[in-house]
């Protein structure tokens, strides 16, 4: 059965296992593995990568000596990053801390970090997902302090969900900003689907890995 692993260094981990544990009987998933080194790296054939603060995960992950391990994972394996986790997945991120900060480059995209500013924070919107499957009812994105993508930077990229036009804060949310894409085996989303009780995205995460793998 498939092992999924969380990366369990800072953010919102527990919440992702929560929603996995929902799945696991219907979906007849193994462990679900909280991953903190390489070695449990090593052990899960599919991995999340949690919301949380990028900057500090991928600090962690370098003292930890993860970071390439990580790399390496994610250039063949399933895996999902989720607003921190995106960031931390992309080739490019813009208005990062001084100093920049460090990313695994495996996504050919460009994210912009806290693209949706202070005010609106946090926000809700409900969006029809046909990647969800035909006729899927429409899903409740959460988002917080999120990263947009503003660039794909290879055809390959597959977009999954788009807000409407205006939402956002740059000349790119006038066409409406990317927040889900797919490429080969990887899923970079920027809203929190463990922060609802739908499941819809961790399912289609582990079918993606399934097929992935088979
Ligand atoms: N703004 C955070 C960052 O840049 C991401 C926020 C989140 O994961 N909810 O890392």
């Amino acid at each position: 059965p498939l092992r999924i692993g969380v990366l369990a260094l800072q953010g919102a981990f527990a919440e992702h296992i929560h929603a996995l544990e929902a799945l696991r009987e219907a979906e007849g998933l193994g462990d679900i593995v909280e991953v903190r080194t390489s070695a449990g790296l090593a052990a899960v054939d599919a991995l999340i990568i949690p919301g949380g603060e990028s900057t500090s995960m991928a600090l962690i992950a370098e003292r930890r000596g993860l970071l390439d391990d990580l790399r390496e994972f994610a250039r063949t394996k399933p895996t999902w990053g989720t607003c921190a986790g995106l960031i931390l997945l992309a080739a490019r991120a813009v208005h990062t801390k001084q100093g920049g900060q460090r990313l695994l480059e495996v996504l050919p995209v460009t994210v912009s970090r806290n693209q949706f500013g202070r005010q609106v924070d946090s926000f809700t919107v409900t969006l029809d997902s046909p990647c969800l499957g035909p006729g899927a009812a429409p899903f409740e994105y959460v988002f917080i302090r999120a990263p947009a993508i503003i660039s794909v930077d290879d055809p390959e990229v597959e977009p999954l969900v788009r807000l409407p036009a205006g939402v956002g804060q740059t000349e790119a949310s006038e066409r409406g900003l990317l927040v889900a894409v797919r490429y080969r085996n990887l899923l970079g989303t920027s809203f929190h689907p463990e922060l609802t009780s739908d499941t819809r995205w961790h399912r289609y995460f582990v079918h993606m890995a399934r097929a992935a793998l088979a």
